[in-house]
C-alpha cells in the first residue's frame, strides 16, 4: 500500500527516466550535476513530458512554487489551456514556462532591495527538487530573484551555501586522496513539533486567531507535571489526523517516518527521514502546510507557533545535519582506519570552529518574536550557543590536545592520522537534551530553530560557516610539507582555540550561564539583541566571500527580520488591547455587578450585617484589579502610539523589547488573576485546561 502511493504524485528521477528520451534525461542529469542553466531545447522536451504526466494525475494548472522572505511558500496558479483560434483549447506548457516565471516582487518583503531594483521578480526552476502534483496543480519548486539577480527568497542562499560547502569540502577530500568523490552535499532531517487543538476552541480565542499564541490564560491545575503525554498512547482523532498527514506526504515523496506525542498536553512531533538539504527544506514547508490543512478536515487546528501556551513547553524544529559524498559516505561517521579517523576529526573540528566563530549568526538565524519566548525558558536550549560532543569524543579531543594517552592502558599518545580512534558507542552521544548543538553519533542536531520558521536560515548559516572553516584548513594543509604532522597540529590548534564552545553539562542551569559568560560566549537573549550581528563586518565578509549573499542582500534580510519582529509585537499588543477593552473589561465589570447585587439582595432580605463576605471581598478585589487592568491597557495604547513616531526599525525593536513587551507581561498578570476570580460562565474565553485537553 505505502509502496503504491509513495511518491506517486512526484515527477521523480524514476518517472523522468521512464518518460524522457534518453538524451534529454542524460542532458538534464548532467545540467543538474554541473549546476548550469538548462538549455531551452531540453527544457521544452522536459516540460512537455511533465505536462502530459501531470494531466494524467489530474492537473489542470501549474504553479511556480517559491519561498519568499515571509517564511511561508507562495504560489500563483496558471492553467495549461491555450486557445487554438477556433474556439477550442489545447493543454500546453512550454520549456520557458518551466524554467522561468514572472512574479510581481512588490507584494513580498524585499527589505529595501526593491528601492534599488525593479519591482518585477522572476522565479527559476530548481531541478534538484522534483516537481509534484497537488490539488490538481503541477508544483514546480523554484528560486525567486529580482531582475537584478538579487535573491528575494529563502531557497537561493541555501543553494548557494550548499555550493560553497561543496567546493571547500572537495578541497579537503582531495588532500585525503578521495579522488572518486565529485560532490559533497549536506543532508537534513528536521523534526517538527506542533500542537493540535479543537477548532471550536481556537475560534473562540482572538489571540490564537490573530497571533497564533495565547496572550492570556491562567495556569491550569494540570499541565505537563506528570510527564504523562510524551510518547503516550495517541488519541483516535489525532491518530486519524496523523494517518492522513502521512499519506498526503508520502504521495508527495516526503518520507514522513515518526509520529509521536510530545511533552505538553496536545503537543506532537513528526520526523521525516533525512534528505538533501534543499529538498528537506521544501519538504518541511509541505509538512507544515499539509498538517494545517489536514487538521481542519478533522475539526482541529494545528498550531505551529513557538509558544502557543505559557506554563507548558513550546515547539521547536530540531535540525539534524550532516555531510555526505556522492559516493555515499557520511563524513561525520567515525571510520575504521587511521586515515578515515583523521578525516572525521578534521571535519568535526571544522564544525567546532564554525559554531564558535559564528555563534552570533547561529543565534541570529533562529531569532524571532515567537522564538524569544522559547529560547532561555527551561525547556528549550538557552540563548547561549554551545556544543555537546558526548563524553568519549570530548575525552578523545582532550587527550589529543594535551598530548597524553587516551586510555590509561595505552602507552603512546594519540597521533592523528597514525592511530585508530577508540570506538565510542553511538548511543551514549545523544543524551544531552539541553544542548543547543549536539553531536549525535554521525550527525549534528541543532535544537534552537523555532517550530514555525523555515529551516533555510539555520542551514545556510551552518553550511557557510563550516565552508569557511574548511577553507582555512585547506589553505593551511595544501601548503604543508608533512601532511600528517600539520594535520595533527591543526587539530590541536583548533581544539585549543575553540574548546570554550564545548559543554557537556546542563544547559538549562544558572551556573552554565555564569560559566558561559566567563568563557566569553555570547548570551543574546532577544531578537533585537542579536539582529545587529547580522550586519557585523565579519559576518558580511563570511557571506560575501563565499558568494552566499551580496552586501545589499544581507542588509535587506536584516531589515526584514527587524521589521518582522516589530510587526509581530505590534499585532500582539493591539490584539491584547482589543481583547481587554471589548471582552475582558465588560465581562469582569458585569461579574462584579452580579456580586454587588447579590450582596445587596442578601442585606435586603437578611438585614444589615448579614454574612456576605465572599460577595463583598471578591467584588472589591475584582474592582481593584479592573482599575489596574484599565490603567495598564492605557499605558499599552500610549506606548503603541509612541512607537509609531519612531523612524528606525532598530529603535522600534528596542522599544518593543524594553517597553511594549514588559507592559504586555504586566497586563497579562492582571488578566490571569482576574480569570481565576471570575465565574467560568462569565469569562469570555475557554481557559487553558479546556483548550489543552480539548481533543478527544
Ligand atoms: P533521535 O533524534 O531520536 O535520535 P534519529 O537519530 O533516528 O532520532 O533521527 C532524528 C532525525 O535525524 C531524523 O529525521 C533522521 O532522518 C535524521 N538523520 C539521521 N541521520 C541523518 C544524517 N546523516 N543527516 C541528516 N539527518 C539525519
Ligand atoms: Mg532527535
Amino acid at each position: 500500500m505505502v509502496n503504491d502511493i509513495f511518491g506517486s504524485m512526484v515527477f521523480s528521477d524514476a518517472v523522468m527516466k521512464q518518460r524522457l528520451p534518453k538524451e534529454t534525461y542524460n542532458a538534464l542529469h548532467q545540467t543538474v550535476l554541473d549546476g548550469r542553466r538548462l538549455d531551452i531545447g531540453i527544457a521544452h522536451v522536459v516540460a512537455n513530458a511533465m505536462k502530459d504526466w501531470a494531466i494524467e494525475k489530474g492537473a489542470t494548472h501549474f504553479t511556480h512554487w517559491f519561498q519568499p522572505m515571509t517564511g511561508i511558500t507562495a504560489e500563483k496558479h496558471d492553467s495549461f489551456i491555450s486557445p487554438t483560434g477556433d474556439g477550442r483549447v489545447i493543454m500546453e506548457f512550454s520549456g520557458k514556462e518551466l524554467i522561468q516565471g514572472e512574479s510581481d516582487a512588490s507584494s513580498f518583503p524585499s527589505g529595501g532591495l526593491r528601492a534599488t531594483f525593479e519591482a518585477r521578480g522572476y522565479t527559476a526552476w530548481d531541478p534538484t527538487s522534483y516537481a509534484f502534483v497537488r490539488n490538481d496543480t503541477l508544483f514546480i519548486p523554484t528560486a525567486f530573484c529580482s531582475y537584478g539577480g538579487q535573491a528575494l527568497d529563502k531557497k537561493t542562499p541555501l543553494l548557494r551555501s550548499m555550493e560553497a560547502l561543496n567546493k571547500q569540502a572537495l578541497r579537503i577530500l582531495r588532500l585525503f586522496g578521495n579522488d572518486d568523490v565529485t560532490s559533497v552535499r549536506t543532508t537534513v532531517g528536521a523534526e517538527q513539533e506542533y500542537f493540535l487543538i479543537s477548532q471550536e476552541m481556537f475560534e473562540k480565542r482572538p489571540d490564537l486567531v490573530f497571533t497564533g499564541r495565547t496572550l492570556f490564560g491562567a495556569r491550569p491545575p494540570k499541565g505537563q507535571q506528570l510527564d504523562d503525554h510524551y510518547a503516550s498512547s495517541i488519541k483516535p482523532t489525532v491518530l486519524a489526523f496523523m494517518k492522513e498527514v502521512d499519506e498526503e506526504l508520502w504521495k508527495l515523496g516526503v518520507p514522513a517516518k515518526t509520529e509521536h506525542n510530545e511533552a505538553a498536553p496536545s503537543q506532537h512531533e513528526l520526523a521525516p527521514i533525512f534528505s538533501t538539504t534543499n529538498i528537506a527544506t521544501d519538504h518541511n514547508q509541505l509538512i507544515m502546510d499539509i498538517m494545517q490543512k489536514v487538521a481542519r478536515k478533522h475539526g482541529m487546528v494545528c498550531l505551529l507557533h513557538e509558544k502557543p501556551f505559557d506554563f507548558v513547553n513550546g515547539s521547536g524544529k530540531h535540525n539534524n545535519w550532516s555531510m555526505q559524498t556522492n559516493t555515499g559516505v557520511n563524513l561525520f561517521e567515525p571510520g575504521e582506519t587511521p586515515h578515515e579517523n583523521a578525516q572525521f576529526l578534521l571535519f568535526l573540528c571544522a564544525v567546532i570552529q564554525a559554531v564558535d566563530d559564528y555563534q552570533d549568526m547561529l543565534r541570529v538565524c533562529v531569532a524571532s518574536a515567537g522564538n524569544d519566548h522559547r529560547l532561555g525558558a527551561n525547556e528549550a536550549p538557552p540563548a547561549v550557543i554551545s556544543m555537546f560532543l558526548g563524553d568519549e569524543l570530548a575525552e578523545i579531543l582532550d587527550s589529543i590536545e594535551q598530548g597524553r594517552p587516551y586510555d590509561a592502558r595505552e602507552k603512546s599518545t594519540l597521533k592523528v592520522g597514525v592511530h585508530v580512534l577508540p570506538r565510542f558507542p553511538r548511543d551514549t552521544t545523544d543524551r544531552n537534551r539541553t544542548s543547543p548543538f549536539a553531536f549525535t553519533g554521525n550527525k549534528f542536531e541543532f535544537r534552537m530553530p523555532g517550530s514555525s520558521a523555515s529551516i533555510s536560515g539555520p542551514n545556510f548559516v551552518i553550511n557557510t560557516a563550516v565552508a569557511e572553516s574548511l577553507r582555512q584548513f585547506a589553505d593551511r594543509l595544501e601548503q604543508a610539507e608533512d601532511f600528517n604532522s600539520e594535520l595533527h597540529q591543526l587539530i590541536i590548534d583548533c581544539i585549543r582555540r575553540h574548546k570554550r564552545i564545548l559543554f557537556s553539562g546542563n544547559g538549562y542551569s544558572e551556573e552554565w550561564l555564569e560559566e558561559a559568560e566567563r568563557r566569553g560566549l555570547l548570551n543574546l537573549k532577544t531578537t533585537p539583541d542579536c539582529l545587529p550581528y547580522y550586519i557585523a563586518p565579519k559576518n558580511i565578509k563570511l557571506f560575501t566571500e563565499h558568494k552566499v549573499f551580496t552586501e545589499s542582500e544581507i542588509h535587506s534580510r536584516y531589515e526584514i527580520k527587524m521589521e518582522g519582529y516589530c510587526k509581530v509585537i505590534r499585532i500582539e499588543a493591539h490584539t491584547m488591547s482589543q481583547m481587554v477593552h471589548r471582552d475582558i473589561l465588560p465581562a469582569v465589570s458585569a461579574y462584579a455587578k452580579k456580586l454587588c447585587d447579590a450582596a445587596a439582595a442578601k442585606e435586603a432580605v437578611l438585614g444589615i450585617g448579614a454574612e456576605n463576605a465572599f460577595e463583598k471581598e471578591q467584588a472589591a478585589e475584582i474592582s481593584a484589579l479592573t482599575t489596574t487592568l484599565y490603567r495598564r491597557c492605557g499605558y499599552l495604547d500610549e506606548a503603541l502610539k509612541e512607537m509609531e513616531k519612531m523612524e528606525s526599525p532598530i529603535d522600534q525593536a528596542n522599544f518593543c523589547r524594553d517597553s511594549i513587551v514588559i507592559i504586555m507581561d504586566k497586563l497579562r498578570e492582571t488578566v490571569d488573576r482576574l480569570e481565576s476570580l471570575t465565574d467560568r460562565a462569565d469569562w469570555p474565553y475557554p481557559d487553558y485546561g479546556t483548550i489543552l485537553f480539548s481533543v478527544k
